[in-house]
């Protein structure tokens, strides 16, 4: 099971669970899927996969700078 998040065409954004990707890109091509804000079919997968369980991405990058910059004058993790 994935989440994938879903973009209709009044930039509604939704999540939306799948077996799979493929299983995602057939019920997006079926138009069985419809925007629960609007109700539009015109729905495109987002960029984002909020929800994905097993995934942790960190908010916010690592401090580039050797050693990291150790004072989060730079705004990211040391
Ligand atoms: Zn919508």
């Amino acid at each position: 099971m994935i989440t994938y998040t879903l973009i209709c065409d009044k930039d509604h954004e939704f999540a939306e669970s799948f077996d799979n990707y493929d299983d995602c890109m057939a019920q997006l091509k079926a138009k069985k899927l419809k925007c629960p804000t609007c109700g539009s079919k015109n729905l495109v997968k987002g960029l984002s996969a909020p929800n994905v369980s097993g995934q942790t991405a960190p908010d916010i990058p690592a401090c580039p700078a050797m050693g990291g910059c150790a004072n989060g004058a730079c705004g990211l993790k040391a």
